[in-house]
């Protein structure tokens, strides 16, 4: 079993769009199909991509919150005191601003606060056109956290071993903090999607830096290149300096937004220089994970 997980360093770039093609370009190869996994947990979309139905699903906990015994009511000022994320008023703990750091059951143990498992959301299992696909739904208020996609990806590898070499195919979050971390590790490729915009430039650079800290192997792939024909100069520079070869250079293409409108992956939409690009990264992508 491989891993391959597909991370921007910053939203908007069409992360989850290419995870889209690689699933359907998995689909109809030779190859099993790959599990894929949606690790972007704060904007869930790759489902509406990828279509398919819901064929299991369970709730998953977040981190706990603190809740006061109705005979501790009305909370004293010292116990309010003692929040510094301001949940505790005097009638009630407010569970949306608890962070669940405990601090008000040592600073004020009379009220006998405790701390409870909060229902955070719901992890599916679907199945769709391009293979199983892992994927949860967050509750109001509450915020995505590695832990939940440590729960996806465990759910999505248990499954590729069973499959016996099936490739687990992760839509990984934006950003470098907590969540980006779930998601790459123990990945065995990273491919970073960037685009030729000055903040495009500073966030592979971040994001770059996180991936080798941590020792997985990297290649980059740059959408919308012609956009800023300077900048993406400046990207392959700075990929040729951090040692990370550029898989591709895909071009702007309206087909991409026709195709994210119906719902369907731009490699299963029509020909263009796009997909044709996406479908080469896809060839350097494979060569490099089984090569
Ligand atoms: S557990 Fe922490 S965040 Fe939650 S109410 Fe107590 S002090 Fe505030």
């Amino acid at each position: 079993m491989k891993q391959l997980v597909v991370v921007s360093g910053k939203g908007g770039t069409g992360k989850t769009s290419l995870v889209a093609c690689f699933a359907a370009l998995l689909a109809g190869d030779k190859r099993p199909s790959a599990v894929i996994v949606d690790c972007d947990v704060d904007a869930s979309n790759l489902h509406l991509l990828l279509g398919g139905k819901v064929i299991s699903e369970e709730p998953f906990f977040g981190p706990k919150a603190a809740a006061a015994p109705d005979g501790s009511l009305p909370l004293s000022d010292e116990c309010q005191a003692s929040c510094v994320f301001g949940a505790i008023s005097e009638l009630e703990i407010d569970r949306l601003l608890c962070v669940g750091c405990g601090a008000c059951l040592v600073s004020c143990p009379e009220a006998e606060i405790k701390l409870e498992e909060r229902k955070a959301g719901i992890i599916y299992r679907s199945d769709t056109p391009y293979g199983s696909l892992f994927h949860s739904r967050l509750f109001p208020g509450n915020p995505g956290f590695g832990g939940l996609i440590a729960e996806l990806r465990k759910g999505a590898e248990e499954l590729a071993l069973e499959k016996d070499g099936s490739l687990v195919l992760i839509d990984g979050s934006p950003g470098i903090g907590c969540q980006v971390i779930a998601s790459l590790a123990g990945a065995d490729l990273a491919l970073v999607v960037t685009e030729p915009s000055r903040s495009g430039i500073h966030d592979m650079g971040r994001i770059l830096s996180l991936i080798q800290h941590f020792g997985t192997r990297a290649v980059a792939c740059i959408n919308r290149r012609d956009l800023n024909p300077n900048l993406c100069r400046d990207l392959e520079r700075e990929c040729r300096n951090r040692g990370v070869p550029v898989a591709g250079r895909i071009p702007y293409d309206p087909l991409f937004t026709e195709a994210v409108n119906a719902a369907v992956p731009l490699v299963d939409y029509g020909e263009s220089a796009a997909s044709a690009e996406i479908k080469n990264i896809f060839g350097v992508l494979m060569e490099v994970l089984h090569g």
